[in-house]
């Protein structure tokens, strides 16, 4: 697929699942804005790996939790290329482990504001500046879909998202603009995972549940973001895409 003469904006694109999408995207020939919130390094380190791709990217630094924040990510990314094409609503944190009754306010308002009220306004953002024809895509999780014990706060705070995605697919589809939910189970390598592997208990447990028998990476969820991305997705929208290897967990 080819993505030359679009502009993609992926939010959290400096590690993890948001990196392997931002990297597809530069590999298929996009222009990117490369988002992060503390690791310039680590912004920076895929800036160079997108530009010897041979596309242009920059490197913006913003808080999702913060509207203004986001707002000034959007203003630079359109200063920078005249348009955005492609936005990923990815930036997120994961806490999986907290059962309901040890969850704290202070959990509660940090999940909320991340997973939640950014993916909001991260869209409403992408919804006002996006070409039309254009895709926004919200990374949310299996978990929203498989309840479990701990995941509690997770689960819900990725949850609200998903339903902001079918109202805005219907309110801006006469612009040609599609709106999805990606929704991956545990993946090996990004997140929680980064630094673990099949021997860790929770890891190997869940790989267990698995009939596909692995963990998904990130390069499986930059499969089906490329998908979202293109023009084979156009006639999906307000939907969202389940990938967790046909797992019940
Ligand atoms: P990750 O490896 O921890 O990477 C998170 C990325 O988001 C980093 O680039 C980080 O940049 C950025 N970020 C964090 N807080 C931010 C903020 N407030 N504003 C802007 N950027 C911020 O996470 P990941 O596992 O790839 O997760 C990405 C998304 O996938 C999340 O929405 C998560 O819920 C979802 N997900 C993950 C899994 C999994 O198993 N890993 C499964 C399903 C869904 P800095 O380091 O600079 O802060």
């Amino acid at each position: 697929m080819s993505l030359h003469g679009k502009v993609a904006l992926v939010t959290g694109s400096s590690r993890g699942i948001g990196r392997a999408i931002a990297l597809r995207y530069a590999e298929r020939g996009a222009d990117l804005v490369i988002n992060y919130a503390r690791d310039a390094a680590a912004a920076a380190e895929v800036q160079a790996i997108a530009s010897a791709a041979g596309g242009k990217a920059i490197t913006v630094k913003a808080d999702v939790s913060d509207v203004d924040q986001i707002d000034q990510l959007f203003t630079t990314a359109i200063e920078t290329f005249g348009k955005v094409d492609i936005v990923v609503a990815n930036a997120g944190i994961e806490k999986v482990d907290i059962p309901v009754t040890e969850i704290t306010e202070e959990d509660f308002d940090l999940l909320f504001r991340i997973n939640t009220k950014g993916p909001f306004f991260v869209m409403r953002a992408a919804a006002r500046h996006i070409a039309d024809g254009g895709r926004i895509i919200n990374i949310s999780s299996s978990s929203t879909a498989r309840p479990h014990p701990g995941l509690g706060l997770y689960g819900t705070s990725k949850t609200a998202p998903k339903y902001l995605v079918r109202v805005l697919a219907q309110e801006i589809g006469h612009r040609k603009v599609t709106v999805n939910s990606l929704v991956p189970g545990p993946i090996a390598g990004a997140g929680i995972f980064t630094d673990v592997n099949d021997t860790d208990p929770y890891q190997k447990a869940l790989l267990d549940s698995v009939p596909l028998g692995r963990l998904a990476t990130p390069g499986d969820v930059a499969d089906i973001a490329e998908f979202l991305a293109g023009d084979q997705s156009f006639f999906i929208t307000g939907e969202e895409i389940l990938m967790n290897g046909g797992s019940s967990n």
